[in-house]
């Protein structure tokens, strides 16, 4: 099934949110993992299940990393801050670096998100 990691930062989880509610029959049909405090939004106010890794700060996006290693992960929603320096900012730069190692498409804004959410659903419907 298409696993996708969904990570927002706190100015940006109202747009998460929406994104999430866009496109809820979508991803209803993909395995869903987020960072911790995005992962119980998610699952509070939308009508969707998410594995929750930590949260961001202490090492979340790390875990998020890992699975994209390891193979597990076919794409990544992070919508970043753009305007306010984050206390994990090493992590951040390591998940956006191990995604482009490993060719697993990133979305650092709405519109992006949008893209690799429908293009996973178009190879979903493929495969
Ligand atoms: P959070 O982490 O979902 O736990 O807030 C997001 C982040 O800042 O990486």
């Amino acid at each position: 099934m298409t696993r996708v990691a969904l990570i927002a930062h706190d100015d940006e989880k109202p747009t998460m949110i929406d994104l999430v509610e866009e496109y809820e029959a979508v991803l209803s049909q993909f395995d869903l993992v987020a960072t911790g405090t995005t992962g119980q939004r998610i699952r509070t106010e939308t009508g969707l299940d998410v594995e929750r890794k930590e949260s961001g700060p202490v090492g979340g996006d790390t875990q998020i990393g890992a699975e994209v290693v390891d193979g597990e992960v076919d794409g990544v929603v992070f919508l970043q801050d753009p305007m306010t320096a984050q206390p994990h900012e090493p992590d951040i730069g390591a998940l956006v670096r191990i995604c482009d190692v490993h060719d697993v498409p990133l979305a650092t804004c709405r519109s992006a998100g949008e893209y690799v959410i429908e293009g996973l659903a178009r190879d979903a419907e493929e495969n």
